[in-house]
Formats: C-alpha cells, structure tokens, sequence
C-alpha cells in the first residue's frame, strides 16, 4: 500500500503521545455505526472526543484521521499486559462493521496491506496486535466473534494458538495474567474476550480447551517488563 492509497481525512482529536512513549500495539476495532460516513464524522467531531489513526471501509478504502507518531483517541480505559494509557502505546484501527456481520474481503486485504507497514515502521510484533475487547474486556466486545484472526495469523501479522498444552482450570487466572490480561475484570469477561478472539464457537463454563488456548499462550508470549517506559 503507498500514501497514495490512503485518503487523508484529518481528525481534530488527538494529542502528543505521553511520556516518550512509542507504539507497541495496534488495537482492532469495529465502528458499530450504520456507515463510514457516519463513523468518519463521529471520529472526526470535536464534540465526541474519540479517534483513530486509520478507519477501513467495506470497500477497502482506509482513511487516515491521525498521523502514526500522535495519540489518537481510540482505546479508552483498560489494561494489558500490566500496560494502562494504551492510546499512549497504540495505533487504532477502526473497521466499518455493525459487529454481527462479517468482515468484507475488500475490508481485510486492505487491512492485511495497511498492517506491515505500520508493524516494520514501529517494529511492532504479531503479538502486538489486539483487540479493543482484550484490554477492555468488561466494556467492549470489539472487534468481535466475526473477525477472522486466523486469517491475520496466517499471513504473519497475528498470533494464534496451538492446542499442544493442557492445564488446570485453577490456572486460569495465572496464565491469562501471564498473556496480558486484567483479571480485576473478572473471569468471565476474560474468558469472553478470550473466546471471542481465539474461539469464537465456545460458550459456556471454562472448558479444557480453554485451558490449552491459554497454557499456550502463557507460555510462548509471556509478559514481560515493558521496554519503551522511560
Ligand atoms: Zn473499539
């Protein structure tokens, strides 16, 4: 993708980055709007105080509403991997989709060509990319049971897990805490934004399955002191 394929739609709501700090993460999300006119307005309103660097359209057009090196405002409240100010730490991403709808092929190419760029420019690592819901757990489900991460995962860009570890369902709490999670949000909504990422057909009480996810994940991307505090 080169600037070219980008339209510059310049939002007002964004700052300097706090402390130093660099990106680390890229956080997916989904507008929930009825239309990119709409979700483009909105992010790009001073009276809604919310933004994001890029917003994705069905048909593939990205729109960049806030240059990579600014704080966009995008992710809120929330933790991960024991990291809080995430907009100081992350590029935001939106994606024009009600939430209950599958993401469009256009709409992911586009992604799959828009990511490695920003990962190569702030060596961001396939692990650094997130969903809102995994630092937000209690307060958003984005981007939601219908975002194809496997995709992503195949190409290099995300992280997916392979089911070769067993645990204990006493564990859950210490190996979502070791992947990133917040477990003052509870189990429940950990567990949610667990499945909503990784396994996405499970419902119901932990499961062993669940476990496997997590011991694997624990296991190959453990947390670890940040690097970029200053
Ligand atoms: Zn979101």
């Amino acid at each position: 993708m080169t600037a070219s394929d980008v339209i510059a739609h310049p939002s007002p709501n964004f700052g300097p980055r706090r402390d130093g700090l660099l990106p680390s993460l890229i956080v997916i999300h989904y507008t929930a709007m009825a239309d990119a006119p709409s979700a483009l307005a909105r992010l790009c309103s001073e009276e809604f105080e919310v933004s994001a660097h890029y917003l994705i359209c069905k048909k593939g057009q990205v729109y960049q509403m806030v240059e990579e090196s600014a704080r966009a405002w995008h992710a809120g409240a929330g933790m991960w991997r024991g990291m809080a100010d995430i907009n100081s730490r992350s590029i935001g991403i939106e994606l024009d989709n009600d939430g209950q709808t599958p993401f469009s092929e256009p709409q992911m190419t586009a992604l799959e060509t828009l990511l490695p760029g920003i990962m190569t420019r702030w060596n961001i690592a396939p692990e650094g990319l997130i969903g809102h819901s995994d630092m937000a757990p209690t307060r958003k489900a984005d981007p939601g049971r219908k975002f194809d991460w496997a995709r992503l995962a195949l190409q290099g860009l995300a992280i997916w897990p392979e089911g070769t570890k067993t645990a204990d369902q006493t564990e859950f709490a210490t190996l979502a805490t070791r992947f990133g999670y917040d477990m003052t949000q509870g189990e429940g909504a950990v567990l949610d934004a667990l499945r909503q990422r990784f396994a996405p057909w499970r419902d119901g009480p932990v499961q062993d399955a669940d476990m496997a996810t997590l011991a694997d994940l624990a296991a190959r991307f453990p947390v670890e002191p940040p690097q970029n505090i200053t």
